[in-house]
């Protein structure tokens, strides 16, 4: 008998492939204490940290960065996001972060979010969830740092 794959399966197995992807080549990972505007949030329950640094350009995101450890979900979801919000405005960029905030607690999307899409798995596991949204938390707090200065 053949197995029998279903469309969901092939999807799921998609998203798995994008995560693995991101979290094995994390993309704009690196130092971030030279922005100005960076935010840190931390997940006690499974170890995870992220830093995430930002420089707008007018009210644009014109550079960003994550550095950071801890599982692959919390690491691959920050190297997405900053694929994700790269050259959003701030508006763009906090109405992305609601519609995260709507796929991990597993709401409908009708809207293709392109890589981001893959964090839909998490909803199926709500432990999962702050680990796939702290790095969209610390943009959050990044992005309303407005007048953050070096320490
Ligand atoms: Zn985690």
């Amino acid at each position: 008998m053949k197995p029998i794959i279903s469309p969901m399966d092939d999807v799921e197995e998609l998203y798995q492939e994008i995560l693995l992807d991101h979290y094995r080549n994390p993309r704009n990972k690196q130092p971030c204490h030279a922005f100005l505007l960076r935010a840190h949030q931390s997940n006690l329950l499974c170890g995870d940290e992220i830093v995430l640094g930002i420089e707008l350009a007018q009210d644009s995101i014109g550079k960003i960065a994550f550095e950071g450890h801890g599982c692959s979900i919390s690491q691959a979801s920050a190297s997405m996001l900053t694929e994700a919000v790269s050259g959003m405005t701030k508006t763009q960029a906090l109405d992305l972060i609601e519609k995260v905030r709507h796929l991990t607690h597993g709401d409908a999307c009708e809207e293709d979010l392109g890589d981001v899409m893959a964090l839909k798995g998490v909803s199926k596991f709500p432990v999962r969830v702050k680990c796939a949204l702290l790095p969209w938390m610390a943009l959050k707090d990044a992005l309303f740092q407005k007048n953050a200065r070096p320490p």
